[in-house]
């Protein structure tokens, strides 16, 4: 793992990423940016190139000097606006800087033209390509390492036009050194301009992966807590809640059922026989019953209802709006729906049926204890009178109503 000084290390001469990655990634996140930039600038090249044939023409006038210069002035303006054009279906050409380094070149030779065209400007001439070199670099958004190879040509191109065009050893030594001026000082501050966006890059790049791995870490507490939460308040075998959190909704039903007046039943269940059924079976087996019991009460149940498991082979499960002759039907169902519902569990059938003791919630009752205490009293008597049935319990005794 590179640490971010390796990762965003920078060549000091060209002004880019040493590490390929980086400087791809960089590339892409300001393509858009500079293909736009270059547009423009190419849109403001050509418009010059074409503006200055006014120039030549008062010198000129129509002659074939003129044609010639405007014939180069014409094609280097058509490549600009091509190139401009085939930016937008290709942004990346920008940042590559291939395209328009090519264009640069171009543009020096036709440019070259006119030295031999209009030899009685020359010193226009010179004074021209100085201004080129510069806006080169300042101007026209490239690759420093690529401007330099068009700044290079630019002026061995220009010292040969003056060399053919007769210049001496010393001019063209001077001519030289004024070139490079120019040259020197627009590299100078492309590479500058370069290094000081790659680090900006740099510093937004960390702050991005600072932010998504905080972001990772928020949503890693957040399932942390849901998880926690879950764990806290439901059984981990069969999803239930657990006897703490039922504890907690039977309160909230009961205060919901005391201020709207409506009733609430409250049935505990165990299965029956069931160590017999761990014995001959196996523990393993057991469990995917426990867990068989949950789905279907989970599934024959209203959305309203609340089951859980009070532990063991002990369910208990709240009817809200239901009172103790509906609860009775409705549990009575459940009994009958689990004893035709066998469980097929590691290959093997296991019958299972449970006893329900039920009581409906009364006003007196405190907390949940003594409604489950009524509940488990009928229970008991189910267990007492042979098994898989329903017991209601009332406030003063039980009853049995199989
Ligand atoms: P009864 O009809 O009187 O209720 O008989 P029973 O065998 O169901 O009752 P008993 O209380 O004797 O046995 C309950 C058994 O439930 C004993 C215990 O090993 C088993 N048990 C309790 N919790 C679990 C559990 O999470 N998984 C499994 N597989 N068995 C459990
Ligand atoms: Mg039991
Ligand atoms: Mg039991």
């Amino acid at each position: 793992m590179k640490t971010p000084n390796e990762r965003f290390a920078l060549s000091s001469w060209r002004g880019e990423f040493l590490d390929p990655v980086e400087e791809r990634a960089y590339r892409k996140h300001v393509e858009p940016m500079v293909a736009k930039h270059l547009r423009t600038s190419l849109k403001v090249w050509a418009g010059l190139l074409l503006s200055f044939g006014f120039l030549d023409f008062i010198a000129l006038g129509w002659s074939v000097g003129f044609a010639l210069i405007m014939g180069a002035r014409a094609i280097s303006a058509a490549l600009l606006f091509l190139l401009g054009w085939r930016l937008r279906y290709n942004p990346h050409w920008a940042t590559s800087g291939y395209a328009v380094t090519a264009m640069e070149i171009v543009g020096f030779l036709l440019f070259f033209l006119i030295h031999f065209v209009r030899p009685d400007i020359a010193i226009w001439n010179i004074g021209v390509t100085l201004i080129l070199l510069i806006c080169l670099y300042i101007f026209i958004p490239n690759r420093v390492v690529l401007s330099n190879l068009a700044a290079a040509c630019g002026i061995v191109g220009t010292l040969l036009c003056l060399k053919l065009l007769g210049a001496e050893a010393p001019k063209l030594v001077g001519v030289f050194f004024f070139m490079c001026l120019p040259t020197v000082v627009g590299f100078a501050a492309a590479l500058r301009l370069q290094i000081v966006q790659r680090q900006q890059f740099a510093l937004h790049s960390e702050m991005v992966e600072i932010n998504t791995s905080l972001q990772h870490e928020i949503e890693r507490r957040e399932s942390l807590e849901v998880e926690l939460q879950k764990q806290a308040t439901t059984d981990a075998l069969t999803g239930l809640y657990n006897r703490r959190q039922y504890e907690l909704l039977f309160h909230r039903e009961r205060e919901r059922s005391r201020r709207l007046g409506t009733r609430l039943s409250l049935c505990v269940l165990d299965l029956d026989h069931f160590k017999h059924i761990n014995d001959t079976h196996g523990h393993d087996v057991g469990d995917q019953v426990l867990r068989h019991v949950a789905a279907l009460f989970t599934r024959k149940l209203r959305q309203t209802d609340i089951v859980g498991r009070f532990g063991g082979e002990e369910f208990i499960v709240l009817l809200p709006e239901t009172d103790l002759e509906c609860a009775e039907r409705l549990v009575d169902r459940l009994r009958q729906c689990l004893e035709q519902a066998p469980v097929e569990a590691d290959g093997e059938t296991v019958h299972v049926t449970a006893t329900f003791g039920l009581t409906e919630v009364e006003a007196q009752d405190g907390n949940i204890e003594q409604a489950v205490k009524r509940a488990d009293r009928a229970l008991y008597e189910g267990k007492q009178s042979g098994r898989n049935r329903v017991v209601t319990a009332s406030q003063e005794g039980s009853e049995d109503r199989v």
